[in-house]
């Protein structure tokens, strides 16, 4: 089974104002569906036909695990997304945050400052460790914190092709935006 670009649970213009339309089109439409079909151009022929995303992020290299994290990634970030939903961690994700963080919003600032400092393109991820600890980390180009034994909970892509159209250089801005549209009925569930 060949990987496909999954649907969105919400229209392209659902999380407008803070991520446009325009963007989703391409981020979405062009971005994603370009690593999707690079993954799969990339997998025929080799011991990771057929395999799954996950397998491809812990075991493969080069191209074929660049584009496959990059098709995982981008699915994992826009399923964070919604137009509702609570805007605040939910239920046990909500205590290990207080837990492990201090507060919400002291989380948020130092998610805000991993995602800001991140030098290039990247991910600024939410992780948990096997004992179930959560830490913020920093990945370049397709970095995936799966590949390190990491469990992924929240996502921020910090790529220039996520904020340029709405926001161009002003990543801080696209920053700020970003908490306006997480769903954590969703990223709580990843817990
Ligand atoms: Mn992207």
């Amino acid at each position: 089974m060949a990987f496909q670009l999954p649907e969105l649970p919400y229209a392209l213009d659902a999380l407008e104002p803070y991520v446009s339309r325009r963007t989703l089109e391409f981020h979405y439409g062009k971005h994603h569906q370009a690593y999707v079909n690079n993954a799969n151009k990339l997998a025929e022929g080799t011991r990771f036909e057929g395999a799954d995303l996950e397998t491809i992020i812990r075991e493969a290299e080069g191209g074929l695990y660049n584009n496959g994290a990059q098709a995982w990634n981008h699915t994992f970030y826009f399923m964070g997304f919604g137009p509702e939903g609570p805007r605040e961690p939910q239920g046990a994700l909500a205590e290990a945050i207080n837990r492990d963080f201090g507060s919400f919003e002291k989380f948020r600032e130092e998610f805000n400052q991993k995602a800001a400092t991140l030098f290039g393109s990247g991910w600024a991820w939410l992780v948990k460790d096997d004992e179930g600890h959560l830490s913020i980390v920093q990945e370049s180009n397709a970095g995936n914190p799966m590949r390190r034994g990491l469990t992924p909970i929240l996502t921020c892509d910090v790529w220039e092709h996520a904020y340029y159209l709405d926001y161009q250089n002003r990543r801080p801005d696209y920053l700020a935006s970003f908490w306006n549209i997480l769903n954590w009925d969703v990223i709580s569930q990843r817990y």
